[in-house]
């Protein structure tokens, strides 16, 4: 039986929030089978606990937030995607994550470092057989058109793998590669994709914080790049970091429908606002897709039985 996975032990992280600045310390604990991803906000009066799906984020436009039932008066918790990112390459299916702000701790700006966290807590295999949503139905959304269009699709495939296309008036990006496929089942999420940091443009960043964003960004958790060139001293970790980062929160943002998917995703110019709707889109209709199991091993996509690295 293909099995759901948690952690072994609890693990802590201390970091500020790139959008927020604010100092925050996290707690991931085991969670029983069946509990999926549940952030716990314990910096309130009383606790509230907020768990992960698809209809639980509500608010997209720098990140992906989530609040109860995707209630935007409730307690958020903001910038989930990196760790949702990070559960997704393990293939942890059930975790707590006790917070004490809104907003998760960027850390390096990639999932790296809640790899390492977890991975260093252990993974745990759980006598109950994960489940997967497989996709039977292609399903698309689109916005925009002329320069400005953009889409993402999930159409069925008995794996998993994310292909993205960037396209930024950028010299810096443009020069980089701007199209990149990754296969889940290749047991590589860990070297190809998890240090892929964020990004950001000098004339966004003026703007934004000036709005009271990004107000954590620093070159210590982010690409910076200027109208020319990288502005980094050590430059970039993969030639293609860009595009890899998107595939980074595209795995994060998949996530949140709380199963692994059995899919072929593809986003041209897409991101959370995007993927959000993909999921709802997928959601609401009932024909699109299925729950399902693998009791013998041998019967689920290749890859996707081994241990960490992925799966
Ligand atoms: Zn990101």
């Amino acid at each position: 039986m293909l099995k759901q996975r948690t952690i072994k032990s609890l693990t802590r992280a201390v970091g500020v929030g790139i959008h927020s600045g604010q100092k925050v310390e996290i707690t991931l604990r085991p969670a029983a089978p069946g509990t999926g991803i549940v952030f716990r906000r314990v910096d309130l009066a009383q606790p509230v606990d907020i768990p992960v799906n698809t209809h639980s984020v509500c608010d997209t436009r720098m990140a992906t937030t989530i609040s109860p039932n995707g209630d935007p008066g409730q307690p958020k918790v903001q910038t989930i995607e990196h760790l949702l990112s990070a559960c997704a390459g393990l293939g942890i299916d059930n975790l707590l994550i006790d917070i004490n702000a809104d907003e998760v701790p960027v850390l390096d700006g990639s999932a790296a470092s809640y790899v390492f966290l977890l991975q260093s807590a252990g993974i745990e295999l759980q006598n109950s057989p994960k489940q997967f949503l497989r996709v039977k139905k292609p399903v698309e959304v689109r916005k925009g058109e002329g320069k400005g269009l953009m889409w993402a699709k999930l159409t069925p495939h008995h794996g998993y793998t994310l292909s993205f296309q960037i396209e930024f008036d950028n010299p810096a990006v443009s020069a980089t590669g701007q199209h990149y496929v990754f296969d889940m089942g290749s047991g590589q999420y860990k070297r190809e994709i998890a240090r892929a940091r964020t990004f950001g443009m000098t004339k966004d960043i003026e703007l934004m914080r000036s709005r009271g964003l990004t107000l954590g960004g620093s070159m210590d958790n982010a690409i910076v790049v200027d109208d020319y060139r990288v502005l980094n001293a050590e430059g970039l970790r993969y030639d293609d970091e860009f595009v890899k980062h998107k595939i980074l929160d595209a795995i994060g943002d998949m996530q949140v429908v709380g199963h692994p998917l059995l899919a072929a995703y593809t986003s041209f110019k897409g991101g959370h606002a995007l993927n959000n709707l993909l999921l709802r889109e997928l959601l609401a209709d009932a024909e699109a897709y299925e729950i399902v199991t693998f009791e013998d091993e041998r019967d689920a996509p290749a890859g996707f039985a081994e241990l960490a690295p992925a799966w």
